[in-house]
Formats: structure tokens, C-alpha cells, sequence
């Protein structure tokens, strides 16, 4: 069965309709715009899996999504893969079943590393050109667990100046964080420090042989938090999270902003900075000049 269109006549058996209740309350300003925007997310193991059906049964547009692992049955203590999955690329089994859950979504699914010279390449490609018509994505999103690949992202969106969110569940799946990256004018990745990764050495935040503990409920509750901030991002509501860190045994929040290092040791980072400095210089002497 079809999804009817969201500017179409609301019927209780129209899934857009509950979604579209959002604008009649007075929530969201313009829902429907929701199927104009673009999702890349990287990574759709416990946390990305989740995201992308949330943001697949939310009615976006379209979604990329990069992954370079298979499913297996050590996945089944998270959400969303099925043990009839087994076996095949997480990307193409995701593909399945969103495109099964809403059929109106465009997806690119791409079984890929993005930390080889090809995949980066081919990462930066899809930020730029991958939009609903061919222009750049609306957001990026980083739903991966190791170093290397957050980096890569971080790169990738320092040099496009692409905003985006970064996201983590330690080790023992106790905390975990989101994080949204606005080039030059919030923290990137390598400005600072992310909370999850404070005690580990900076090469081996995955590390080797060591087997992280996964919970569903953390996992599920960080996506919700992406899905969530990708919302008010994309259909510009509410106030964003920034850094929104969460602590699973005392269930305590903490939200803040952390500022761009001066001294980030990516020069793109800091190019994007005087970038955004100098125009906030421009935006003051033109409200002066006024
Ligand atoms: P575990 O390590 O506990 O078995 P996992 O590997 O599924 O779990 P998650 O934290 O659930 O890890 O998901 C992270 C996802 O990010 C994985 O599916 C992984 O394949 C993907 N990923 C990590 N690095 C890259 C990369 N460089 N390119 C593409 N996908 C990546
Ligand atoms: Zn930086």
C-alpha cells in the first residue's frame, strides 16, 4: 500500500496524517517540507539502523546510507535487523525493509568504507551532489563506533562546510552522547574531546579484542535523541541539543555547547572559523550601518 501525499486530503488511514497533526498543533511550521529534505547517515549498526527507520516512518525525502559490515546474529541483542537478514550487507538489508515501511522514501545504500581513499572520495560526492535533486544533503550523520571513521566524517564536513551530528555509546552502553557540529561556529571532533571517548587513547577508542557491551535501550534512546535534533534541524523548531550527554544508571542529562578550538589541528576547522567570524563582523556593522 502507498503513502498518500502529505498535501493531500488527511484520512485517518493516511500515515502523514498523525504526522501532519504536528503543524494543525502548531508545532512545525511546514511538515510536508520534511519529503524536500535529505538524510546521509553513516553507520546503520545499533544506533543508525534505528535512526534511519525513525526518520524513514517520520517521511523524509531521502536517505544514504554507508555501511561496510554484514549482519549477524550477534546484532540481535539491538533493534531492527531480524535473524532472516543474516548474511546479507546491513545497507542493502536496511534498504529492504525501509523501503517496505514507507515506499515514497528515495534511498542510496552504499556497502562501503568511507575511510579508504575511494570511499571518502565517494562520501564527499554524495555530501555534495546526493540532495533529493542532485544538491547538497541537508544533514549528515555520524551513527559510527570507531575513531578513524569519525574523523573522516569530520574532515569531510570541516572541508564542505557540512553540518552535522556526531553520536556514541561507551563501552559498557552506561552513556552515550550526540553532538551537533557546526562548522566554525560549534566544536568539530578534533577541537575537542567528546565525552565518550575522555578515558580512552585516541587510536584505540574501538579497541582491539575488546568486546563492548550493547544495549538496545541505550542504542534506541541515542537515535531517538538524533532523530529527534534531525527534525528540529531540518524543519527548523524547537532548540537544538548541541551536546546532549546521557548518563544510563543515574538518568541524567547534560546539555551544552563547547566552542571552536583556535587551535583545532584541522586547518579546515579553523578556516571555517574565520570564515563565520568574519561574517558575524559583517552582519554587526550592517545592522550599524542601518
Ligand atoms: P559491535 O562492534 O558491538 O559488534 P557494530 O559493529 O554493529 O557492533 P555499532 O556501534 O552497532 O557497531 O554500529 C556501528 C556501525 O558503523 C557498524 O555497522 C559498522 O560497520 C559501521 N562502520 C564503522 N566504521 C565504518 C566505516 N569506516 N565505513 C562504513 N561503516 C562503518
Ligand atoms: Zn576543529
Amino acid at each position: 500500500q502507498k503513502y498518500k501525499g502529505m498535501s493531500e486530503e488527511v484520512k485517518d488511514d493516511n500515515p502523514y496524517s498523525r504526522l501532519m497533526a504536528l503543524k494543525r498543533m502548531g508545532v512545525v511550521q511546514n511538515y510536508e517540507k520534511i519529503r524536500d529534505c535529505s538524510v546521509l547517515v553513516v553507520g546503520v549498526g545499533g544506533v543508525g539502523s534505528v535512526l534511519a527507520e525513525m526518520l524513514t516512518r517520520c517521511g523524509l525525502g531521502k536517505l544514504i546510507i554507508y555501511d561496510y559490515d554484514k549482519v549477524e546474529l550477534a546484532n540481535m541483542n539491538r533493534l531492527f535487523y531480524t535473524p532472516q537478514q543474516v548474511g546479507l550487507s546491513k545497507v542493502d538489508a536496511a534498504k529492504g525493509t525501509l523501503q517496505s515501511i514507507n515506499p515514497e522514501i528515495t534511498i542510496e545504500a552504499y556497502n562501503m568504507n568511507i575511510t579508504t581513499n575511494n570511499g571518502f572520495e565517494h562520501l564527499l560526492d554524495r555530501i555534495k551532489n546526493g540532495g533529493n535533486n542532485g544538491e547538497r544533503i541537508n544533514l549528515v550523520v555520524s551513527c559510527v563506533d570507531n575513531y578513524a571513521a569519525r574523523m573522516a566524517i569530520n574532515t569531510a564536513c570541516n572541508e564542505l562546510d557540512q553540518n552535522w551530528f556526531e553520536s556514541g555509546v561507551s563501552e559498557d552502553a552506561m552513556s552515550a552522547h550526540i553532538q551537533i557540529m557546526i562548522p566554525g561556529e560549534t566544536a568539530c571532533f578534533a577541537c575537542a574531546t567528546p565525552l565518550a571517548v575522555v578515558e580512552s587513547n585516541e587510536h584505540t577508542i574501538k579497541r582491539e579484542g575488546v568486546c563492548a557491551a550493547s544495549l538496545p535501550t541505550t542504542m534506541g534512546i541515542t537515535a531517538g535523541f538524533l532523530a529527534q535534533n534531525a527534525l528540529k534541524f531540518l524543519l527548523d523548531f524547537g532548540d537544538l541539543a548541541f551536546v546532549l550527554a546521557y548518563n544510563a544508571k543515574a538518568d541524567f542529562f547534560t546539555n551544552y555547547m563547547i566552542k571552536p578550538n583556535s587551535e583545532c589541528k584541522e586547518s579546515e576547522c579553523r578556516k571555517r572559523q574565520a570564515e563565520k567570524a568574519s561574517k558575524k563582523q559583517e552582519n554587526i556593522l550592517e545592522r550599524l550601518e542601518q
